[in-house]
């Protein structure tokens, strides 16, 4: 096969797993700000009591904006403790790593 026509089959590929992601993300998006929109519209209601329609929606929208959040959360926590040891690294590194030779002799000379 000739180079040029994988490499349009790979272009072709790539584009198109970039636009179901973007699809992707369009519809996650939009479930999210539709959810909270209709909690927003919806919390001034006439409500008609134990039996509302309005309210166990407004309930179940609640629930999943929680679980997405919890989920959000979840998946930036190991990223987090990566940065704050990073960071923690950077500016105790002499703590945590010992001095070599040629710092110590460094610090002698002074
Ligand atoms: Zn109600």
């Amino acid at each position: 096969m000739p180079v040029r026509f994988i490499n349009n089959i790979e272009h072709h590929r790539r584009r198109t797993v970039m636009a179901l992601a973007f699809v992707l993300l369009f519809l996650f998006l939009s479930i999210l700000l539709l959810s909270m929109a209709f909690i927003i519209i919806q919390t001034g209601h006439d409500c008609i009591g134990a039996d509302c329609i309005v309210c166990v929606i407004i309930k179940s929208m609640k629930n999943i904006l929680e679980q997405i959040g919890r989920a959000i959360s979840v998946a930036l926590l190991p990223g987090t403790l990566l940065l704050v040891f990073l960071v923690f690294m950077f500016f105790h590194s002499s703590v945590i790593l010992p001095l070599t030779l040629l710092e110590l002799s460094v610090k002698l000379n002074n």
